[in-house]
């Protein structure tokens, strides 16, 4: 099969179009046909070697996607070839202290497509056959492969970590991103009010397409004054956010008595003084947020099949221009989702 795969760390260029074995469905497995893949910020990291997870290479990024089954191993049931799926990303061991727990995001033996194993940059995948998520026939295989991640992120962090009720003010930063884009949707889903930032207008007139009450361009505006004014001077109640640098001291700054700063990423590999005499006069809250349990990813497609969340799509990359879409993410030039299409 081809697969865009890389041998070394490094920039764009060491991911190369090349063959690799089709992978052989063993027991209980199946070999899904890839449609759809979707990129995430995470891939950048894993490839340049940032992420410090360890690899074994050469290695296939591509944690979601959707495609068909085309080979079943000994020992599935339910399943036939040519059903459409799209394979839950995050496989837990289910018999560690923290799958016990719910909490399948620690899993301690946990398995990530795309990062412990292979995953979609390729045109076929080897997963287990009890993580398959059965795709409606309404649904397409672009939508599977940009709904998983980006949503499961913000339910867990918004709803799970957060505890947001309805009515909260949540401030959405990189409101441009396939993050920001989903988590807009997320806190609205649930009833929050958002102010959505971003550094160029265009992303924000996305943002407000998407429901956004207010938005913030912080490369000309100041995001607390913004933020303030918006609230009566009273600040958000949750920032979801993913920037740091400036935008995340501001963001503290905006935030509201009881407030609550949910980190659901630091790509600038953040190290940030805070003032503890604000953080307890205030009793804010610092809540770090990584990935989700098991059933907020179900969730997370479910909402998409239902049509309440709607994920939004950059656009489609051949496979064999993977490190193209790889630098377009890098470039921040994107709206939503970038996918890769075998
Ligand atoms: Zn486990």
């Amino acid at each position: 099969m081809k697969a865009a795969l890389f041998r070394e760390y490094g920039d764009a260029s060491v991911l190369v179009y090349e063959d690799l074995p089709d992978p052989i469905a063993g027991p209980g497995e199946v070999i899904v046909k890839v449609k759809a893949c979707g990129i995430n910020h995470v891939d950048i990291d894993i490839r340049n070697g940032s992420s410090r997870i360890p690899l074994k290479l050469p290695h296939v990024l591509g944690m979601e996607f959707g495609g068909d089954i085309v080979e079943i191993g000994s020992g599935v049931e339910g399943w036939a070839i040519g059903d459409r799926v799209s394979p839950i990303f995050q496989i837990h061991c289910n018999s560690c202290d923290m799958c016990a727990r719910g909490e399948h995001q620690h899993c301690r033996n946990i398995d990530m497509l795309g990062i412990q194993s292979h995953g979609g940059h390729a045109e076929y995948v080897k997963v287990p056959a009890w993580v398959l998520w059965r795709l409606p026939d309404h649904m397409s295989y672009e939508d599977a492969a940009a709904a998983q991640t980006s949503f499961c992120t913000g339910i867990h962090a918004l709803r799970t970590r957060a505890q947001m009720q309805p009515g909260d003010w949540v401030l959405v930063n990189a409101a441009g991103s396939g993050v920001g884009t989903a988590a807009i949707q997320v806190a609205q889903h649930f009833g929050g009010r958002v102010i959505a930032s971003a550094r160029t207008d265009e992303k924000l007139d996305k943002a407000k397409a998407l429901g956004a009450e207010v938005v913030v361009n912080y490369s000309t505006q100041n995001l607390t004054e913004v933020v303030r004014e918006a609230t009566g001077g009273k600040g958000v109640d949750i920032v979801y956010e993913s920037v740091g640098g400036d935008i995340l001291r501001q963001s503290i700054d905006s935030m509201a008595t009881f407030g609550k700063l949910v980190c659901i990423g630091c790509h600038a590999g953040e190290i940030e003084p805070v003032d503890f005499i604000h953080l307890f006069r205030n009793e804010w809250q610092l809540i770090g947020s990584a990935r989700s349990r098991f059933g907020e990813i179900v969730e997370a497609l479910e909402l998409v099949a239902a049509g309440s969340l709607m994920p939004t799509v950059h656009g489609v990359f051949p496979l064999a221009q993977a490190a193209d879409a790889h630098r377009l993410m890098e470039s921040r030039g994107h709206t939503g989702k970038i996918l890769l299409a075998p």
